[in-house]
């Protein structure tokens, strides 16, 4: 036998929340999520109870008061406490001064979905594999339930270990440009590559051989200009998806004699959706099918005008077969190197990104590194991914051996122990042990803790970006036919106001290739697919990537998804709409700025929150806000007309009987955008 919890707090007028809490405050040993109480205990607690409140001996308009009262200070009073006595342990994370949102969601254990619908929240959109700062990652953990730590410790990932007093102690100094060559397949893009590699006056100096390494350097007077070897847009937006952004300039090869194709507008899009300067090198102009005029003008129309016709773009004539324009070319990368300015650490620990890696029969695996920060040398601990080493020996893409490289080199290193990912960064690091320390560290929380990203769908995005500050919602949109993708395009057009609209990354008839999906994933862009097939591999990388590509075979249903997706981002409309109406019966109190009333509900609702406008005789007296409303003894959330209640007034006013109230309430309306 024994009593309710809820039957003693009725006995003893008060609320159950408040009573758990004195009972706890009274220290017998009860536990915080008792429900039942033994008779003995409840005689106890009663007696205590009544012994320390004298105020249950009180007049019955005392006993309103002081119910009114609890209702404004006592829930604040529990939190407080709660707060005081019981702090609540969350779970803890340690994490370093950055990290991926992929990593911070696997060491919540949380999908990554919940984490970037949180840090949308919060106005910043990322994806999976991009890096947030600690604070960030912080107030994001906070919001999850986790109390998110710095790690000190070394050897958990590289940010912790670069060491950034150490770069602050350098000067930043001009670094080469690092160029991709893109545009559509036959255009000439290995063809110009190879023509620069071979124009080279350091190569023909030394009398080397090209060792084809992923990447190689050209020297021009006394500067040099870096070339990613893999052209295309793949390698391009594979490495944006990795989160490194390697490219400070895009050379778009477009043939004279065949002009703008479907891959040279991917390659713009890729190039703009990274936000990095193109250079258009209209080759083949050889060929006596070439058209110079005509490609010119199909450029203009993808805001690519040349500096002649009054555009800003440099388009170079350039011919990879007799050699025409390739001086000019190198001449204008240069130029706009210069206008970029582009810097980097010289000295200081090393940093790189993996550009190819491989196992050679000969030296074992082997990796080519572009150097992004500080100076590599032979001999250096490093750790790449989750592969150490010593670098043993670096060539450069002459085949020449080096001791040192700096940034913008891509060097070909040996002496790691296992073959690392492209896209992997390198770190030097102090010596063998801590390489070895923060590898096993890394290879530890992988298996530990492998998480499976979860897409964002359209929905979700909509909804989580509510709060956020995003305005424009990036979209891949691709299309069975031309004609489809023409009338899809020009009504998303429609759909949008001052505020808000969508963003057409990049636009194409045909299936959803893997292109479209690190296009996707490294601008947060969404793929909407309307009656196209989408290639088994762009589904795959689709998965990994957390990409989601939304496909419809009825136009109004890509429209109603981008509607409200479009709808969400828009603030939503506040205003205040009239609740209800009372009556001022008695006063209880008569504070300044806080008085304890009773009102008769005359019309509509009055609810906790309300803001309450005052009159007398017609006159505004003032206005103050209901801190909390009872009905009888219980704390209620709302009363309705025809009922009386007691409220907690507050605001800089007297109040008299006879005074009309009015109550007024904030509304949120999600705004609707028109579609015409
Ligand atoms: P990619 O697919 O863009 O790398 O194109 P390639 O560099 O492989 O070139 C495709 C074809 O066009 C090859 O047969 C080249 O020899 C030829 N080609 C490339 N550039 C030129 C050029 O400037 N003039 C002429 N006439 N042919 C070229």
């Amino acid at each position: 036998m024994g009593i309710k919890i809820s039957d003693l707090a009725k006995k003893l007028g008060m609320e159950v929340k408040l009573l758990r809490q004195k009972v706890q405050e009274l220290h017998l040993g009860v536990s915080k999520k008792a429900n039942v109480f033994k008779d003995e205990l409840a005689v106890e607690i009663e007696r205590r109870l009544s012994d320390k409140d004298s105020k249950q001996n009180e007049t019955p308009k005392e006993v309103i008061e002081a119910k009114v009262e609890l209702v404004s200070d006592e829930e604040d009073k529990t939190v407080k406490k709660e707060d005081e006595k019981e702090p609540v342990d969350l779970p803890k994370i340690e994490i370093p001064k950055m990290i991926t949102v992929g990593e911070l969601a696997s060491n919540m254990d949380i999908g990554v979905s919940e984490v970037i619908k949180e840090l949308m929240k919060n106005g910043v959109l990322a994806n999976i594999n991009e890096h947030i700062d600690f604070d960030t990652a912080a107030i994001i953990g906070e919001d999850l339930g986790y109390e998110v730590v710095l790690c000190e410790q070394e050897g958990d990932s590289e940010e912790c270990l670069i060491d950034k007093e150490e770069y602050a102690q350098k000067d930043l100094v001009k670094r080469a440009p690092i160029v991709t060559v893109m545009g559509h397949v036959d255009h000439g893009k290995t063809s110009i590559l190879d023509k620069i590699r071979k124009s080279d006056i350091a190569l023909s100096e030394s009398g080397g051989i090209t060792q084809h390494i992923g990447a190689y350097k050209v020297k021009r007077g006394k500067k040099y200009i870096t070339f990613l070897d893999t052209p295309g847009h793949k390698a391009f937006s594979a490495m944006r998806a990795h989160g490194a952004k390697l490219t400070d300039i895009a050379v778009l090869v477009v043939a004279a004699d065949d002009g703008v194709k479907p891959q040279t507008i991917e390659a713009i899009n890729h190039a703009r959706a990274a936000s990095v300067p193109i250079i258009v090198a209209l080759n083949k102009i050889d060929r006596p099918e070439a058209n110079v005029d005509k490609v010119k003008k199909e450029l203009a129309d993808y805001n690519l005008m040349s500096e002649e016709w009054g555009g800003n773009t440099i388009i170079v004539e350039t011919s990879a077969k007799t050699g025409a324009g390739i001086d000019e070319l190198l001449e204008m990368i240069l130029l706009l190197a210069d206008m970029e300015d582009l810097k980097a650490y010289k000295d200081g620990p090393a940093q790189g990104v993996v550009i190819e890696a491989h196992l050679s029969k000969r030296v074992g695996p082997v990796a080519t590194v572009m150097i992004t920060q500080g100076c590599l040398r032979v001999r250096d601990s490093i750790v790449i991914g989750i592969t150490d080493g010593v670098v043993r020996a670096m060539v450069d893409h002459r085949g020449e051996r080096l001791t040192k490289a700096y940034p913008a080199d891509p060097v070909r290193l040996a002496g790691l122990s296992e073959v690392p990912e492209f896209g992997d960064t390198l770190l030097k690091v102090a010596n063998s042990k801590e390489a070895k320390t923060l590898v096993a560290s890394r290879k530890k929380k992988i298996s530990s803790k492998g998480f499976k990203p979860k897409s964002i769908g359209m929905a979700e995005l909509s909804q989580a970006v509510r709060e956020g500050k995003i305005r424009e919602l990036p979209v891949i949109l691709k299309a069975d036919v031309q004609g489809s993708l023409e009338a899809i395009k020009s009504s998303l057009d429609n759909i949008k106001n001052e505020e808000v609209k969508v963003n057409i990354l990049h636009e194409a008839p045909g299936s959803v290739n893997e292109s479209d999906v690190m296009m996707a994933a490294s601008s947060h862009a969404l793929i909407l697919a309307f009656r196209s097939k989408i290639e088994p591999n762009a589904l795959k990388i689709a998965k990994k990537l957390g990409v989601n590509i939304s496909t419809y075979d009825v136009v109004y249903r890509l429209l109603d998804d981008v509607t409200a997706a479009l709808e969400g981002l828009l603030q939503p409309e506040v205003m205040d709409v009239k609740i209800g109406k009372g009556r001022l019966l008695r006063i209880f109190t008569r504070g300044r700025k806080y008085r304890i009333v009773g009102v008769g509900v005359i019309s509509g609702y009055v609810e906790k929150g309300a803001k309450a406008v005052v009159y007398r005789e017609n006159e505004k007296v003032g206005e103050g806000v209901v801190e909390g409303v009872k009905k009888g003894n219980e704390n209620v959330a709302k009363v309705q007309e025809k009922n009386e209640c007691g409220m907690g007034l507050t605001g800089d006013f007297k109040v008299e009987e006879g005074d009309v109230l009015e109550f007024w309430q904030q509304e949120t309306k999600m705004r609707k955008l028109s579609r015409d």
